[in-house]
């Protein structure tokens, strides 16, 4: 691990820094993202781990010490190669990239564009140009910005004429991209009365059965493409109210697609449980389909 990891990013940083072209002299050194992971989650991997953090320093050094050599590591994303396979990664666990992303990423990284990132370690894994799109807290940074049709209402005449702001989704995934993550079925009631006004088969247990083809939940057995991440009672507070709600009568069956939507309801978050980053239309759905070759996609 060490002669291959270590020992010839070292040789190949000695051959190449005395025939440098210094005004664009640059290294990337390819390192892997579970350096960053805890030791207790890779087991088996010490010497990999180590060779690889040692290669991340000595490209680290190689910046400070050359002012005029651009040098930094990047973590490829994920990306189903020979050596993925050998490592027995199984793609279909973790949501893979193509490897155009980190050939486009490696490409950028040597422009002038990238010099903000001498010295340092970058991952090459957002699937969007906004990251604060996949990182579930910064959905609200998205509005009112050029992510949203800043749409208004006309002015209210029981608001003293106030306008009320109606953002919408303006960007690849639509408002997906920026909703606010809750992923719950509607009540059971609302859909029931669809099939009692006289429509045959638009009722509960069909609709539930058509739902489960949109997501994947550890809660349910559904095979859909949105990946659901049920969250667990962190505190007190959720044991309270449903103990109170329970008292008063109030269903509180846990499910999140139980379809009883009063009392207590645990409501899911569209959070691949894996990456923690949203799951949206835009990965879920567009993403797969990017290569076909009768897709074109323009955003202008
Ligand atoms: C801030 C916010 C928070 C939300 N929070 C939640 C939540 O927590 N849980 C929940 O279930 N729902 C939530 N929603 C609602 C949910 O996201 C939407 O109901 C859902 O995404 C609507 O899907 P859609 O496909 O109908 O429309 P959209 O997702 O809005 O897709 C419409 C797409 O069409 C594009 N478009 C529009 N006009 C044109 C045109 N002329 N030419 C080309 N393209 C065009 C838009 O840019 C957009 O990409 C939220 C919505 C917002 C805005």
């Amino acid at each position: 691990m060490v002669q291959t990891n270590t020992k010839t990013v070292f040789l190949a940083i000695k051959v190449f820094t005395p025939t440098k072209n210094a005004s664009h002299a640059t290294v990337l050194a390819v390192t892997s993202g579970v350096t960053s992971l805890p030791s207790s989650m890779l087991p088996g991997l010490s010497a990999y781990v180590a060779s690889k953090l040692a290669q991340t320093k000595l490209i680290e050094f190689l910046a400070s010490e050359q002012p005029d050599v651009f040098a930094a590591t990047v973590h490829p994303g994920a990306v189903e190669t020979a050596i993925f396979k050998k490592s027995g990664g199984k793609a279909e666990s973790v949501p893979m990239d193509k490897v155009q992303l980190p050939a486009h990423f490696l490409l950028w990284m040597s422009s002038p564009e990238a010099s903000f990132l001498n010295g340092r370690s970058v991952w090459a894994n957002w699937d969007t140009s906004d990251p604060r799109v996949n990182v579930p807290g910064m959905w609200p940074s998205l509005i009112r910005t050029e992510s949203t049709w800043d749409f208004k209402t006309i002015p209210q005449r029981g608001l003293e004429g106030r306008e009320i702001g109606f953002p919408q989704g303006r960007l690849l995934g639509g408002s997906s991209a920026l909703n606010g993550l809750a992923f719950s079925a509607t009540s059971k009631a609302n859909i029931d009365a669809w099939e009692s006004l006289g429509n045959p088969g638009w009722g509960w247990q069909s609709f539930c059965e058509s739902m489960k083809n949109s997501y994947t939940s550890p809660s349910a057995d559904a095979k859909g493409s949105i990946q659901l991440t049920v969250p667990e009672a962190d505190t007190e507070w959720p044991r309270i109210w449903t103990e109170t709600l329970s008292a008063l009568g109030f269903p509180t069956t846990g499910d999140p697609f139980s379809g009883e939507l009063s009392g207590g309801v645990i409501v899911a978050d569209s959070i691949h449980p894996l990456t923690k980053q949203r799951s949206y239309a835009g990965n879920a759905y567009l993403e797969p389909a990017r290569s076909r070759p009768n897709l074109t996609i323009w955003t202008k």
